[in-house]
């Protein structure tokens, strides 16, 4: 059982998270960042609002009326439905190139295989 921050995983908080294997670990990385989203915990919720900015690049909501809400009015609004589409895919982009994320991925896995940095 390996044992990494939520930080060391990118995340803002020093909750650990466990996983057997470099997928378990991001999957319970991925499951703790849901559920204090879900809580309502500011410093993961900024976290989330750094890479969604509601109704430009995506939508943010709290209910399941909040989202059907959100579906109706991008079935009717084709424009808000293609610019959201854009932004989003540049947002993506930006973010998760994949040069970019494969050094970071690299990273966590070696920590989590606790493999000696490279000279
Ligand atoms: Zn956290």
């Amino acid at each position: 059982m390996k044992t990494m921050t939520c930080k060391q995983l990118y995340g803002p908080c020093d909750a650990l998270i466990h996983g057997e294997t470099p997928e378990e670990m991001m999957e319970n990385s991925k499951k703790h960042a849901m559920e204090m989203i879900a809580k309502g915990d500011e410093l993961h919720i900024d976290a989330m609002n750094t890479i969604i900015r509601n109704g430009e690049n995506g939508f943010l909501f709290n209910n399941e009326e909040e989202y059907i809400k959100i579906i109706k009015l991008l079935k009717k609004d084709k424009k808000l439905r293609e610019s959201i589409s854009n932004l989003a895919l540049k947002e993506a982009y930006k973010r998760y190139q994949i040069n970019k994320i494969a050094k970071e991925y690299l990273k966590i896995y070696k920590k989590l295989l606790f493999v000696p940095k490279q000279p």
